[in-house]
């Protein structure tokens, strides 16, 4: 975990032993399953900790820039989070790593990934954390998920326009979309103006972030959530990504 924990330092993140001990769990039971389950591409210790890890957690810093922890801790609730097509579990169990406090939805639509979800919650004892295998163009109308989110986190889920009738109904009025993209995203972000004033987002800004170790070009889009999202969306299953609004 030498590179996790210097590059961390270097985004400003000081990993204690406790948080390194998760990450090295995590990462065991990541490369245990992927063998048997093709979990992800990813299948190499050093590129676990720099692709799933460091890139998890330039989403920290980015949200520490938007939301003073002062400001969070002071409204008295555990931030409510949803990782939207989370994978083997990134960027939300990272994040929820380092940061405890988060109240986190794992949401996937694969079953396999949902089951090895459940064996990292608790062989890691992570509180506060639940795994929902469904698709979030359904999740998004149940009553208890639809706008009550405070962040929304997707990594390599969809282009942006699509995402964001998959992330953004999750969301309360003030809450955020973190956006995790690579080097296409100004295309993306052009794509997506529609989808947008539609929706209910705005475009607060697409922040570069720089990830030790890994020399593509990272970007974050943060989109702020100011008007309700009409009813009707997200629209259903696989619509969304057929027919981008
Ligand atoms: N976010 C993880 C990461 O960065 O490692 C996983 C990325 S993987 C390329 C995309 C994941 O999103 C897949 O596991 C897929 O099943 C899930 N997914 C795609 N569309 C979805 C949807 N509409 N609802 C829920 N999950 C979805």
């Amino acid at each position: 975990m030498e590179r996790l924990k210097s590059g961390a330092e270097r985004m400003g993140i000081a990993l204690t032993e406790a948080h390194l001990d998760l990450f090295r769990r995590y990462s065991a039971l990541l490369l245990e399953w992927n063998k048997r389950f093709n979990l992800t591409a990813i299948d190499n210790p050093d590129q676990v900790e720099i692709r799933h890890f460091l890139d998890s957690l330039s989403g920290l810093i980015v949200w520490r820039g938007l939301v003073s922890c002062q400001e969070a801790a002071r409204s008295g609730r555990m931030t409510r989070v949803i990782d939207v097509g989370t994978g083997a579990g990134l960027p939300g169990l990272a994040l929820k790593i380092v940061w405890p406090q988060l109240r986190l939805t794992l949401l996937e639509a694969t079953a396999k990934k949902v089951r090895f979800l459940e064996h990292v919650i608790a062989e890691l004892n992570f509180r506060e954390v639940a795994a929902i295998h469904a698709r979030a163009e359904e999740l998004a109308h149940q009553p208890e998920h639809r706008e009550t989110y405070d962040l929304a986190l997707a990594r390599a889920v969809a282009p942006l326009a699509p995402l964001l009738e998959l992330t953004l109904p999750f969301l309360q009025i003030g809450g955020w979309l973190l956006a995790y993209k690579g080097p296409a995203v100004a295309t993306e972000v052009m794509a997506a103006e529609r989808a947008l004033a539609v929706l209910g987002g705005e475009l607060h800004r697409v922040i570069p972030v720089e990830v030790p170790y890994l020399a593509e070009e990272r970007f974050i889009v943060a989109v702020r959530k100011v008007r309700p999202t009409p009813e009707r969306f997200p629209r259903r299953p696989g619509i969304p990504v057929r027919k981008p609004l």
